[in-house]
């Protein structure tokens, strides 16, 4: 499995010359799987870094898209509004998000692509759009696999299905072995919002990526999110403010992380290596890699912790 991290910025996308290493694009992640059908590309979020995934997913003959979302804020939808991808009638276009009362993925697009905020009419545009809206994500499992394409199904039926070892219907009449899927699950993540983290599981080969942005520190951490973490070979997490910003800047409350909280969850749950994202607007890239230095600076002698800061455009191998 390959992340590409196409936006790392949080809150608004940015450009000047103190912000070149890491770059300016809002959250977009690719992920990129042996699971997946030829043609077929998912991304997390749809941030600015949107434009520059989908012009190159498109360059490579994109034929089906899958973008998940975990929550609606503008930094995670606005690259969607202006990139190729939502008018293309030929593409097989899958949105995943969080439904929350009657309000799922197509009544937000309805909404923010209202005149005069946008200006097609998504009426006219959005018929080759499949919505999957989401009322208790982490009750869902959504798999996708190689000659199957993708199916949602509860998690109790999934449960049952790979403890007998049993393969899953694709609704197609056709059933695949779980083993040979890309497996997503999902969890309550702490913000404002109604908002959602994505795990990856490639079954096979093993490797797990979870992607947890727009998480509030947390005092105290819940057994369901150690267990939705556990095995995880890399987890990319919001981690927009130093510990000082937090405590002293008045930053607490806006739904972001800081090193201390992501130190503190790698601890309980044994995760190894962790990539920060969702970078301060205002951070130029020292502000970025100071929180990486802050956040090895509390490893204890013996302690192996991978810390980094994501970077628009890079690859992490999983
Ligand atoms: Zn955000
Ligand atoms: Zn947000």
């Amino acid at each position: 499995m390959e992340i590409i991290a196409w936006g790392t910025r949080g809150s608004l996308p940015v450009a000047n010359s103190g912000m070149v290493k890491i770059g300016g694009n809002t959250t977009c992640f690719e992920v990129r799987s042996v699971c997946l059908p030829q043609g077929t590309h998912v991304v997390v979020d749809g941030g600015t870094g949107f434009l520059p995934f989908a012009t190159e997913a498109l360059r490579g003959g994109m034929k089906n898209l899958h973008l998940f979302h975990t929550h609606y804020h503008h930094d995670h939808t606005q690259g969607v509004l202006i990139a190729p991808p939502i008018f293309m009638q030929s593409l097989g276009m899958h949105i995943y998000g969080t439904k929350d009362r009657s309000f799922g993925p197509k009544q937000v697009y309805e909404r923010i692509m209202e005149p005069p905020f946008h200006p097609v009419s998504f009426g006219a545009i959005s018929q080759h759009i499949t919505f999957h809206p989401i009322e208790l994500p982490p009750t869902r499992v959504i798999l996708i696999h190689p000659e199957g394409g993708q199916v949602i199904v509860e998690r109790e039926r999934f449960l049952q299905h790979e403890e007998a070892n049993r393969p899953l219907s694709f609704g197609s009449g056709q059933s695949f072995p779980i083993s040979e899927c890309l497996v997503v699950f999902m969890h309550w993540t702490e913000h404002p919002e109604r908002t959602v983290t994505y795990r990856f599981e490639e079954r096979p080969t093993g490797k797990v990526f979870v992607l947890l942005t727009d998480e509030e520190v947390r005092a105290g951490i819940p057994t369901s999110l150690i267990e939705f973490l556990s095995k995880t070979d890399l987890l990319i997490q919001d981690v927009q403010y130093s510990q000082e910003e937090y405590e002293k800047g008045g930053k607490a409350g806006f739904g972001h992380g800081t090193p201390e909280y992501a130190v503190r969850l790698a601890r309980v749950a044994h995760i190894g290596r962790i990539g920060f994202t969702h970078h301060d607007p205002l951070a130029a890239d020292g502000r970025v890699e100071a929180l990486v230095i802050e956040g090895k600076a509390l490893l204890q002698p013996g302690e192996t912790l991978q810390l980094f800061a994501c970077q628009d455009y890079d690859h992490y191998e999983v």
